[in-house]
């Protein structure tokens, strides 16, 4: 469920692991505990197991939008750290576009200033296109300033 909240974690630039699908709870507070790691989770029984505590972070909210203000509020967590610096998918930070890389972005977005970025894990190519633009805007809709996005 939060794995979206995953996602948007790591446009801003932040180290965001998920679990893997069917993963107990014992392995993921393991897993946080080894890695230093803080485990968002909805679950208000996660933070009772042995060692989670000072690892997990109960939200409260229901949604994406929430869970945002939440972790800015309660972190002081900065949405707009360093936007789209990380692959969406694998949570690798990006590298600059090498030729290969650029071959998979569109004419038109070639022809643009960039900058032009790729995953080394997965090739996965990132342009500032139309996308990217909601992105930021909705990153900068998370940091407090609502009128970054249109409607
Ligand atoms: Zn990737």
């Amino acid at each position: 469920m939060l794995a979206g909240l995953a996602r948007w974690l790591r446009a801003a630039g932040y180290d965001a692991a998920t679990g893997a699908a069917g993963q107990n709870d014992r392995a993921l507070v393991e897993r946080a505990v080894a890695e230093d790691r803080l485990l968002l989770t909805r679950d208000h029984a996660l933070p009772r197991i042995k060692g989670a505590f000072d690892h997990t972070l109960v939200l409260d909210g229901t949604d994406l939008d929430d869970w945002a203000a939440e972790l800015r509020g309660r972190l002081r967590l900065d949405w707009r750290a360093a936007p789209m610096t990380r692959c969406l998918v694998c949570n690798v930070e990006l590298t600059d576009a090498d030729g290969a890389a650029r071959a998979h972005i569109p004419d038109g977005a070639r022809a643009g200033p960039g900058p032009f970025r790729a995953c080394p894990a997965c090739g996965r190519a990132y342009w500032p296109g139309g996308h990217v633009q909601r992105m930021l805007k909705r990153l900068a809709r998370f940091a407090g300033h609502p009128e970054a996005e249109e409607p």
